[in-house]
């Protein structure tokens, strides 16, 4: 299953809580930045996730308003389960806390967790479809994706993101209709690749589906494809190179 991947393609292991809650800081500042490059991110919208190694109920997230073009390692807040900042002095969306503390608590093996209203995630959104499995790329989603098939407006309330978290089950990511694309992992790097690929997906079956009729992957197939393309360690080595290249572009996203 995982023979398309080199032997040392593993997350990396760690001596110390402190050398974890920094790597994990690294990688979500990082995200931030592809996601800016990419042009994910619409005004104040968007919030990347990740749980925090030591204190497992809190999470670290982007402050409140800030570009994700200048997010550095130093700009991360950290939020417990109340949903007050414990670490650093910005204020977290409270759209972000009410989706991603349920969507943390609902997943225990979830450690990331990555939202936008991107623009090919949020079309696709408004279909109120599951995507289907029409490229090799759309069956790491294959039988592995929702649809949280309702709009009530700005998710505020814990009970909303609840919901969200109930209707991601056990999945990669979940539909937002109208709204847009959710997707977890078990590491940042996984959750903000598939967060990239989905979009992508998004926008590959809008493209298809404006031409013509898309030839669907026979199930039996899709499925093969989802265990190769689609494992959690596939979605891991796949950011790799993508962090490599911005923390070149963006050395300054280091900054502790
Ligand atoms: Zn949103």
């Amino acid at each position: 299953m995982t023979a398309l991947l080199p032997d040392l393609a593993h997350l990396p292991t760690f001596d110390s809580v402190e050398d974890e809650r920094l790597h994990r800081k690294q990688r979500l500042a990082a995200s931030f930045r592809l996601f800016g490059k990419f042009g994910f991110d619409e005004g104040v919208a968007g919030h990347i996730t990740v749980r925090d190694p030591e204190h497992t109920d809190r999470f670290w997230v982007n402050p409140f308003g800030m570009n994700f073009k200048h997010i550095r390692v130093s700009d991360l807040i950290c939020v417990d389960h109340t949903g007050a900042v414990v670490e650093g002095d910005a204020m977290v969306n409270r759209a972000a806390f009410a989706i991603h503390s349920q969507v943390h608590a609902a997943r225990p093996d979830v450690v990331a967790a990555a939202h936008s209203h991107s623009i090919y995630g949020k079309s696709w959104s408004a279909l109120g479809r599951l995507l289907d499995p029409i490229t090799q790329d759309a069956c790491a989603f294959f039988e592995d994706h929702a649809l949280f098939d309702d709009y009530t407006g700005v998710v505020l309330d814990l009970g909303e993101g609840k919901r969200i978290g109930d209707a991601l089950g056990d999945n990669k990511a979940v539909i937002l209709r109208n709204h847009g694309l959710l997707t977890v992992g078990h590491s940042v790097d996984e959750a903000a690749w598939w967060f990239i690929t989905m979009e992508r997906t998004c926008q590959a079956q809008i493209l298809a589906e404006s031409t013509g009729h898309a030839v669907h992957i026979d199930p039996d197939q899709a499925a093969k494809t989802a265990e190769q393309v689609g494992s959690h360690r596939a979605g891991w080595f796949s950011f790799q190179p993508l962090y490599d290249w911005i923390v070149e572009e963006h050395p300054d996203l280091l900054d502790e």
